[in-house]
Order: C-alpha cells, then structure tokens, then sequence
C-alpha cells in the first residue's frame, strides 16, 4: 500500500510519553502522510477526548491507548502501533470514495461504524453525540499544533527516502490472507516489455487473474523510478500460487530472469527503491529482513526471496524460476540495510515495564478508575449515584454478599442443629 510507516517522527514515544509529546508525534506523523492542519488537528481532538493523550484502557476494559483501539488493531499496545494503526485505517477511509470533507466525519465513520458504506451514512446511522464528543477538544488542539510544529516546514517523508513516484492503480485479482502471517516477501521479473506503469494497467484488467502488491521500474533515459501500488499489501496479491497468502510481492517490470548482472544493474535505483520499500514492509509486519538468495537458498522463512524459492525450496507448487541467476542480490542486501537500520531503534516488541510515574498512575486507575470516577461499568454506581464504584468500595459490597449467603446457609444450618459452637463469624450476632 501507499502508506510507509515512518521511521523518524515518533522515535522515543514511550508508553509514559507527555501529552505534548504524544500530540506533537500524532501531529508529524499526519502530516508526513499529507494531511491538512485541520486533519491533524481532528486527529490529536479526538485523541485528547478518547484518552487524554494516555495509553490508557477504557473503562469497560476492552479498548486500549490514545485512540482506544479494540482487540483487532495488532500493536495497539505499542504507543508507536496505536498511532499508525488508527491513522492507516484512517486513511482508507480519507481515500476512499465514502469519504466526508469533514475530517470528524471520518474518524465518526472509522470509530464508530467502519463496516458503513460512507462517512454521511455512518454519521446518519450512528451515535451522532459522538461527533460532538470528538470536536470538543478542537480548540485544545489547534493551540497545540501551532505551539508544538507551527511554522515548521512540513516533514513529508522520512529522512531516508530515495526518491521516486508511487501512485496506486489497483487491480481487483487479489483476495483476504485468511489470517495468515506474512513472513516472505518475493520479487519476481516480468519476462515482457514495459514499465512499472503499463504493467500494473495489464494487471488492473480482472480478466488477467495475476497481479503483484507492487510493480517498480527505472527509466532508462531520466533514471527516475516509478512504483505502481496494485493491491494492498494487507491482501494477497496473485502471484505466487499457494505462497500468496504467506508473502508479499514486487514486480521489477520489463525485467527477465534471463538478465545478466549488467542489465539489472541499469536498474539499480530501482532495485534501491524495491529495498526501501522492502525495509518499510517488514517493520510493518514485523518479518525479520534476512536475504535469501538464489540459486543456493539455505533458509526456512521469514525472509526476503524470490518466486524460484517457492519452486526450488519451499516446493510448494510453484514452477517459475524468476528472478534468476544474475540478479544483484549484493546491491539489494547493501540497500536493505541502509534503510532498515532505523528498526533498530524502534522499541522492541516485547514486554517493557513503563516509567514509575505511569504505574503509579495505572495503580490510581485500578483502584479508583480513569480519572478517578470508579467503576460504573464493572461494580455500579455509588448508593447516591454520584460516580462508580471504587475497587475496595466493590469488594465490600462483595464481602457483604458472601456474608449474606453464609448468614443464610449457618441458618439453614441452624435449623438442622449442625451448627458449629464458637464460630467466630457468628459471635455477638443475633440469631436470625
Ligand atoms: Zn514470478
């Protein structure tokens, strides 16, 4: 797909980052991917209303983070993931036909009825104070959008970018990954005449039935590189049999297997580009950037290949042999680690204690809930209705239903003359 994720604006956001923090990395990565200040704005509103800015869950327990993402979004978890998971669901629905001039609208859309045709529809059909909610914090925002990155010039790529022309032509032959884990990304050559742009045109035709996620091409005369985006990379392109489902694939157009290391390497800015675009995607679905090239492969996936080690090593139907003998799998390598380096300061996945501050913080919410007005949800309101209950305020409610059944049952007992001398619940109670 279009979107990369950045490597450069949201560096250091920690699960206890500041609110202005929060808001200045929400705001550089929207408007990284093109969007208006009011757009940002929107954005940090409705983050401001849903959690204050905090990677917090919602009282109910089932929504997380800044934008209180539910059980689907991945790396909601990841202060870094839960920013780039609503903005690239937000994103299909800015660029889809549906799509509101409103930015509020969008986000009601996305937030509140994704599965609608259209952001006017899913506001007529839904919590329409919902809208209300997410602009309350409008004027919040703005102050901080001007204070935090006004006057600065717009970051509209990562620092690391090579440049080229990306522009979709989607294709329709292309179909859902079934939940399966991407761990493989493929190239593949076109054996015919073209570029990056015919190409995906031949493959947007439904009735061809093959398509790649990408198609990229160098002009032999400006040495400017173009790259087509034929189908999102969270679907499976059709291009490599029973390995679609698993991988990811690019298409250098107007290549052939047959090529000498001398013909790829008149497309050497675009076999840079293909390693750029490869380093972004495995950050994105965390497959682990490891080379395996031909003819010789000697590794099970995660990795990055080529069609041929489906046929040769995987064996798992597939027949072609592209990309070939002399592809420069030294130049794509050099590449891929020249941009893939910034993974490495990205957090790690796995498990990391936040700042003390925060615990204590999350502490005071378990006890007392989010901003301290208890836990409606989960215990009920107070006697006088003013807030929820706090947690201690709900385990003696509990302790006194427990007390209550055994009081019944030591009756019952009673009845039957069983009951124990000297308990010591029952001292210096009434019988009942
Ligand atoms: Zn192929």
């Amino acid at each position: 797909m279009g979107y990369r994720m950045s490597s450069v604006s949201l560096l250091g956001l920690t699960i206890g980052a500041s609110f202005d923090d929060v808001a200045k990395a929400i705001i550089l990565e929207t408007r990284r991917r093109g969007y208006t200040r009011a757009e940002s704005v929107a954005c940090v509103s409705t983050g401001i209303q849903e959690s204050g800015l905090r990677m917090v869950w919602s009282p109910n327990g089932l929504w997380f983070g800044y934008f209180q993402q539910d059980s689907s979004y991945p790396n909601r978890m990841d202060p870094y993931g839960n920013i780039v998971g609503f903005l690239d669901r937000l994103d299909k629905k800015r660029g889809s036909a549906g799509a509101s001039p409103d930015p509020f609208k969008n986000i009601f859309w996305l937030q509140q009825r994704p599965g609608d045709p259209s952001a006017e529809l899913a506001f007529q059909r839904g919590r329409q104070a919902y809208l209300a909610e997410i602009e309350r914090h409008v004027a919040q925002a703005e102050q901080l959008h001007d204070r935090l990155v006004g006057g600065q010039p717009v970051e509209a790529q990562p620092m690391n970018r090579p440049d080229f022309n990306e522009y979709p032509i989607w294709s329709a032959s292309n179909s859902g990954r079934d939940g399966a884990t991407i761990d493989l990304f493929l190239l593949h050559t076109q054996e015919g005449n073209g570029n990056a742009d015919s190409l995906a045109r031949w493959l947007s035709s439904p009735t061809n039935e093959v398509s790649y996620h990408y198609t990229i091409s160098e002009d032999y005369n400006d040495h400017g590189v173009t790259v087509c985006d034929v189908v999102d990379t969270d679907r499976c392109s059709w291009s490599a049999l029973s390995a679609n489902r698993r991988s990811i694939n690019l298409c250098f157009a107007g290549s052939r297997a047959s090529w000498s290391r001398e013909e790829w390497l008149r497309q050497s800015r675009a076999i840079d580009v293909a390693a750029y675009l490869v380093a972004q995607d495995c950050m994105k679905y965390n497959i682990a950037p490891n080379v395996i090239p031909g003819p010789n492969y000697n590794a099970d996936p995660p990795g990055i290949s080529d069609h041929r080690y489906c046929t040769n090593y995987l064996k798992d139907g597939n027949t072609h042999t592209d990309v070939g003998d002399n592809f420069p799998w030294d130049v794509f390598e050099a590449a891929l680690h020249k941009y893939a380096k910034p993974a490495a300061v990205r957090p790690a996945p796995g498990f990391q204690y936040p700042p003390t501050e925060e615990m204590i913080k999350q502490i005071w919410e378990q006890l007392f809930g989010f901003k301290a007005r208890g836990w409606e949800d989960l215990f009920g309101k107070t006697a006088n209705g003013s807030r929820g209950k706090f947690t201690v305020e709900a385990i003696a409610d509990l302790y006194r239903r427990i007390d209550a059944l055994t009081h019944d049952k030591n009756d019952a007992n009673e009845d039957k003359s069983t009951k124990k001398p000297n308990s010591p619940k029952d001292k210096g109670r009434s019988s009942g």
